[in-house]
């Protein structure tokens, strides 16, 4: 895909153009998109060495796993943990914190576009989401993105009070990793339900507004140290917000956008899940990544 000479929207662009991009020179490069798929695919890859080879690389699911031997805990498991048992064991603690630092500096919700197994089933369901809206068979139905602090707290208090990681028999991102790693189980039906949801009713609904676990990521986001930046190259074309996952991230991109006369502007909303597909489409390279950890090195 070249950006330089394409409107890359979800729409207008077939699903596998956006592997490959095309430099300015006119030279071909693997996009961002392709090492992200390869990041979630690899991870899951050794998982299911480490489990059925015996390679002890890293052994569990992305709810929970050892590194090494380092624990990895979800932040959002531990949340749930604490409300309905009110203590968090050693090895939660060690394996939240791991995480924690890890993402403040890689970015939170990267979690979500680099590592989570359904941003590629959610990267389908947006493409086919699209197509049907084009076609008008389905309409665009957008909802107030801030929904998702309403689930989030729902699941916190329905563990409170039941005393059960209630939120666990819906977490799509254990189910499938589950899935991949030890097989089929019937709550693979559930992220079917998601699937056809995204497709159906909402554009990737589940992760824009339900999900906990990149809720919880989205905390962490902030204040990381490798972000998103935009500066003032932008012609205000908004064809980054339309691949966005979370468009309300990229409200700078607005003609009037209050920008107070600034030459760049980093994106500081926890919600970008730092997956570079507006980097990717930005025709006149106004966004690109940025990091504090060669400052930090
Ligand atoms: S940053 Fe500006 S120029 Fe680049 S895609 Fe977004 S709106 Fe268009
Ligand atoms: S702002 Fe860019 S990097 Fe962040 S989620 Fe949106 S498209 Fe991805």
């Amino acid at each position: 895909m070249n950006k330089y000479t394409t409107r890359a929207t979800i729409e207008g662009t077939s699903f596998f153009d956006t592997f490959i991009s095309v430099n300015k020179e006119g030279k071909k490069r693997l996009g961002i998109r392709f090492y992200r798929w390869l990041s979630v695919i690899l991870i899951h890859v050794v998982f299911i060495l480490s489990y059925w080879v015996d390679l002890q690389v890293l052994e569990g699911t992305l709810s929970g796993s050892r590194f090494l031997g380092f624990h990895l805990i979800d932040p959002f498991m531990t949340l749930q943990v604490f409300a309905a048992h009110h203590q968090i064991p050693i090895n939660l603690a060690i394996g939240t914190i791991t995480i924690v630092i890890v993402y403040l500096l890689i970015g939170g919700r990267a979690y979500c576009s680099w590592v989570c197994p359904y941003t590629i089933l959610g990267e389908i369901s947006e493409k086919w989401h699209q197509t049907l809206v084009h076609k008008k068979i389905i309409k665009e139905r957008f909802f107030d993105y801030k929904i998702k602090y309403i689930f989030w707290s729902i699941f916190l208090v329905l563990a409170f009070f039941t005393g059960f990681l209630v939120f666990e028999t819906f977490n799509i991102v254990g189910i499938l990793s589950r899935a991949l790693i030890y097989g089929y189980s019937l709550a693979l039906l559930f992220v079917v339900a998601v699937f056809l949801m995204d497709i159906f009713f909402s554009q990737r609904a589940w992760c824009r507004y339900v999900c906990p676990v990149g809720t919880t990521y989205s905390f962490i986001g902030w204040p990381s140290a490798t972000k998103v930046v935009w500066d003032d190259r932008c012609d205000h074309c908004r064809v980054c917000s339309d691949v966005c996952l979370v468009p309300h991230v990229l409200e700078i991109t607005k003609k009037n956008a209050n920008v107070e006369n600034k030459k760049t502007v980093s994106i500081i909303s926890g919600d970008c899940t730092l997956c570079g597909r507006c980097i990717e489409v930005c025709h006149t390279d106004a966004l690109n990544y940025e990091t504090k950890l060669k400052k930090l090195i």
